[in-house]
């Protein structure tokens, strides 16, 4: 825990919001002339203050434990105490006229220093506006209530995670699938989940014996389904585990090929993974034709895309040799 009485040294402890001036200048400038250039502006650099861990100093209400420190020799109320296991803040919130209620956010300890005596604790800008992803029933944030005051409304907030947000994309590689950085790669597993060759058999080697040991409990997987793992040595934190039809030339095997992806897709997304790596499933050992494969995983995941659109996932279709990856880019560019 940690508390001072000395204004000076309070001072001292925010000089690290220097950068934080930028989004001053920005709001006096979007005041000045309220128009959708200087709103640009103004959101893009809280933005990068973001993704710079740029803090905020966040007004609170300290918890009984906190007040009894306040009102002890040691700490009054208006300094600062970091929270620690026992010590719980509520944050601040304000309410205005017409029944909103607002949160609150000063931009330096000057623009703090402007207005009543609170707590305050220093935040950092993205977990702060994080809270807007949960319903919190608060219209938005209110930046430096006392002077230069910026109303930071939900639908801001909202534009401002979305550019944080992972799109929709598929890309097409040449390489060793186990070692892409990726969320999750994808295993064209046979149904006993038990290990074989080819992607199988790499996968389980690079992954180490634990993944053995964890898909022993799995008991298995049906052709078409899917189930997920660790990633335990690889980069990727998870396998996703399917098992392709073996080609007889039936309608029945490009549905389950098709089911394949969806399937591994659907379970990504159940495990809010945003990056995602598929082999050539059935294309090896079972003897899918690769052209007509490629046909029915490209189908799959673009359809996923499209009916996922809001999601964010980057799908990377990782192809062992440049055979195969002329084959999967002839067919995405409807060769
Ligand atoms: P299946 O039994 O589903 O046919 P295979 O593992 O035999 O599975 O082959 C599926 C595809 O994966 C083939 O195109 C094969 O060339 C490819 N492959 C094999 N090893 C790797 C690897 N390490 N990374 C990516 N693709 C691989």
């Amino acid at each position: 825990m940690q508390g001072s009485n000395d204004k000076s040294t309070l001072k001292e402890q925010y000089a690290g919001l220097v950068g934080n001036e930028q989004i001053i200048e920005k709001i006096d400038a979007f005041k000045a002339n309220k128009s959708r250039e200087n709103l640009l502006f103004l959101l893009e650099v809280i933005h990068n203050r973001m993704n710079d861990d740029g803090q905020f100093l966040i007004p609170v209400i300290p918890s009984q434990a906190a007040l009894d420190l306040f009102t002890s020799e040691e700490v009054k109320a208006g300094d600062t105490v970091k929270s620690d296991a026992n010590l719980h803040f509520r944050l601040n919130t304000l309410e205005t006229a017409d029944g909103k209620k607002w949160l609150v956010a000063f931009t330096s300890y000057k623009e703090y220093e402007k207005g009543e005596a609170s707590s305050i604790i220093t935040q950092d800008i993205r977990s702060y506006i994080n809270i807007f992803n949960k319903d919190c029933g608060y219209e938005g944030i209110i930046i430096n209530t006392w002077s230069t005051k910026f109303f930071f409304i939900k639908d801001f907030i909202k534009i401002m995670l979305n550019m944080d947000k992972p799109q929709n994309h598929i890309s097409f590689v040449v390489g060793d699938i186990t070692k892409l950085e990726v969320e999750a790669i994808v295993n064209a597993a046979n149904s006993t989940l038990l290990g074989g060759g080819g992607v199988d058999g790499a996968i389980h080697k690079a992954a180490g014996p634990k993944l053995l040991l964890e898909c022993m409990t799995l008991h298995g997987c049906k052709t078409g389904e899917a189930k997920i793992t660790k990633g335990y040595n690889l980069k990727a934190k998870h396998i996703i585990h399917t098992v392709g039809p073996r080609y007889h030339g039936k309608t029945e095997d490009a549905m389950l090929l098709y089911a394949c992806y969806i399937n591994s897709l659907d379970l990504a997304k159940k495990n809010n993974i945003h990056s995602i790596a598929f082999p050539a499933i059935s294309t090896g050992d079972y003897g899918y034709p690769a052209r007509e494969a490629a046909v029915v995983a490209l189908k799959a995941v673009i359809g996923w895309l499209n009916s996922n659109e809001e999601y964010g996932m980057e799908i990377v279709m990782c192809c062992y040799n440049e055979e195969m990856y002329n084959i999967f880019m002839g067919v995405s560019r409807g060769e």
